[in-house]
């Protein structure tokens, strides 16, 4: 039997409704949340994540403001920008598109966000504090993919959960907030030996590695938990995942497709992590 699909449009519309409702309870007290977001230069797929991400706050209460620049930015200025936006008492949460230009350092950017508003969950402190169990944001995608499984009543506890790269904008945390849950936690990189060997005892099987087709249908353990993280355009230059979804889901209890499954619920949780920051001033 084919796997179940995990809708992430659909889930993401559901707790959408509710960042709205808790959106205009602060602007009712005169605290709008409100959300900026930084562009760097004028790569097309960073043009449409941030236009995605603005159109969502617009839609949900959020106030956003878009700030975008120039490729040849100094870091000096780029910098000089979040110091302003960090003292800003309107702004509750500040995002940096990634990736920068190669003459910006991204982790010294990172850094410069004040980390009660890093809402992208990147600070090297709220990685800390992720890691010792006290998360101030979690990372949006990893923290998508966990709603995912709890849309589903997945029992995370004692699952042995197979994470397929090791970013620290997906993987790392990815793997932080399973371990927390409960799981039995396998992180996989690009020199694991024999990737179906540990794909294949996953119980929770999610994949982030940027390549088309890392998973296929043989590498899943049947009636498994796939979810597919990855973004990338298939010969006929549409979208896919880094699963291979006509294979695994053959084998797969549920999987999340590409597009429509945690591309959104990335955005989602991007807006609960602002709506939480300004329910904390
Ligand atoms: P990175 O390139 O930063 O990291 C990729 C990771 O995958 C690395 O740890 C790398 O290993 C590992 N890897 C690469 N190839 C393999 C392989 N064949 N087998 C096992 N591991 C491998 O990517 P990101 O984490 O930033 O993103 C991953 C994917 O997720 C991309 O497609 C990106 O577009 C997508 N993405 C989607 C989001 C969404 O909202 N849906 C949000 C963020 C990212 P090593 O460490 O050894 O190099």
């Amino acid at each position: 039997m084919p796997a179940q699909l995990i809708n992430g449009t659909e889930l993401s519309h559901q707790l959408r409704a509710d960042v709205a409702k808790r959106a205009a309870a602060l602007t009712a007290k005169g605290k709008q949340p409100g959300l900026a977001v930084i562009l760097v230069g004028d790569s097309p797929a960073s043009q449409v994540y941030v236009r995605n991400k603005v159109k969502a706050c617009e839609d949900n209460g959020i106030h956003s403001v878009l700030e975008k620049y120039d490729a040849d930015m100094s870091e000096t200025a780029l910098l000089a920008r979040i110091d302003a936006l960090n003292r800003d008492p309107k702004i509750n949460g500040i995002l940096v598109q990634l990736p920068l230009p190669p003459h910006i350092d991204a982790h010294k950017v990172i850094e410069a966000i004040a980390p009660e508003k890093d809402v992208d969950g990147f600070h090297i402190s709220n990685a800390g504090l992720l890691m010792t169990g006290q998360p101030l944001f979690r990372p949006c995608t990893p923290y998508g993919v966990m709603k995912m499984l709890e849309s589903i009543n997945y029992p995370v506890r004692g699952a042995h959960a197979v994470v397929v790269g090791a970013s620290n904008i997906v993987g790392k945390p990815q793997a932080m907030l399973l371990l927390q849950a409960g799981a039995t936690v396998t992180i996989c990189n690009s020199k694991t030996r024999d990737l179906g060997h540990h794909t294949r005892q996953a119980d929770i099987l999610v994949v982030a590695t940027g390549k088309r087709n890392t998973v296929t249908g043989d590498m899943v353990k049947p009636g498994a938990v796939v979810i597919d993280v990855g973004i990338n355009r298939d010969d006929n230059g549409k979208l896919c995942g880094d699963v291979d979804f006509a294979s695994a889901s053959e084998a797969a209890g549920y999987i999340t497709p590409v597009p429509g499954g945690v591309g959104p619920m990335t955005i989602t949780m991007l807006l609960v992590n602002t709506i939480e920051a300004a329910e904390r001033t």
